[in-house]
């Protein structure tokens, strides 16, 4: 079983639309047409959307999204119009709403790994490939890749898990030139962040983007780009392949989802448990901790 612990209602905002409620975002279409995106305070684990919000995520994570996509804009265009909330749209959405162009979005989660750990791992332990790249034997958790590589996955429903698919399985689907550019796009765009990162003392491992494609075709970044959502960052000092590598994300939550100290059977038909006040507290920090160490900038 999976899905909403508590089913989040969307908010009725005049001129907007409701059209979408994601596991973290809830979208909304403007007069305009734009995409209206609303970064909730929700996390999500083992496929459920937990109890209860982490304080100030939605923020922090809609922030550290736009500082990326201001830095990468030389390499790709973004989706990104405007970070000022619509009029008419609730206080609490300040600094948390994306007005961006509605894009025909590719049905592809372009992943790059850089570094091996999650799912990338599990298939090397089986296959010594992941998404049909082979790669170099002994490699342990949380060692570096000789080269980063392109591990797309498909794009799953609430509920659902992604599954990691070959390249050759994206090329059938969109089209082989398509895939070709989206696998230069997306490790042109991890390498520059991983670049990045590495100055500010943070490990990339591995991160995944949406594109979509514009009027004319051109690849445009889009969703959000770059964040402990969407990436496993790791403070490089502590890095040390052959073991499960500290992070800036939810690793803490799913420890404690997955700890006796939680009292959840994973795989009984029951939703986890609230999260106790520490988990939460703790798993706010690391966030605030990522915004800080990756952008320089104090977070309050
Ligand atoms: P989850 O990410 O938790 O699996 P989800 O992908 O269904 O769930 P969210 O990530 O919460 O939902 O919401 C973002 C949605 O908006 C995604 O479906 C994403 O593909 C879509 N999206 C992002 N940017 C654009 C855009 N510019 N145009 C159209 N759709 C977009
Ligand atoms: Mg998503």
């Amino acid at each position: 079983m999976s899905g909403f612990v508590t089913k989040p209602e969307p908010v009725a905002v005049p001129g907007l639309i409701h059209t979408h409620t994601g596991k973290v975002r809830d979208l909304y279409t403007d007069g305009d047409g734009n995409l209206v995106m609303v970064a909730s305070n929700r996390i999500s684990a083992f496929d459920w959307v937990l109890d209860p919000e982490i304080p100030e995520k939605g923020r922090i994570l809609t922030a550290l999204s736009l500082w990326w996509f201001d830095l990468l804009s030389d390499l790709y265009p973004n989706h990104v119009l405007s970070a000022e909330p619509p009029a008419g749209a609730p206080a609490d959405w300040a600094g948390r709403t994306l007005v961006c162009r509605r894009l025909d979005m590719v049905p592809v989660e372009c992943v790059a790994r850089g570094y091996l750990a999650g799912s990338g791992l599990a298939e090397y332990r089986e296959t010594r490939t992941v998404c049909g790249v082979t790669l170099p034997e002994g490699l342990v958790d949380g060692s570096e890749l000789p080269a980063p590589i392109f591990t797309p996955a498909t794009k799953a429903a609430v509920g659902e898990h992604d599954e990691n698919v070959t390249y050759e399985q994206v090329a059938a689907q969109v089209g082989a030139e398509l895939a070709a550019n989206l696998r230069q796009a997306t490790l042109a765009v991890y390498s520059r962040a991983r670049d990045i990162a590495r100055d500010r003392g943070i490990i990339l491992a591995d991160t995944k983007f949406e594109f979509g494609l514009d009027g004319s075709g051109g690849l445009v970044l889009a969703d959000e780009v770059l964040t402990p959502d969407s990436s496993r960052f790791w403070p490089a000092d502590l890095w040390e392949p052959g073991h499960a590598q500290p992070s800036f994300d939810k690793q803490y939550v799913r420890d404690w989802l997955a700890s006796s100290e939680s009292g959840w059977d994973r795989s009984a038909d029951t939703p986890p448990p609230v999260l106790p006040d520490a988990v939460v507290e703790r798993t706010h920090a690391k966030y605030a901790e990522a915004y800080e160490r990756l952008t320089g900038r104090r977070w309050s």
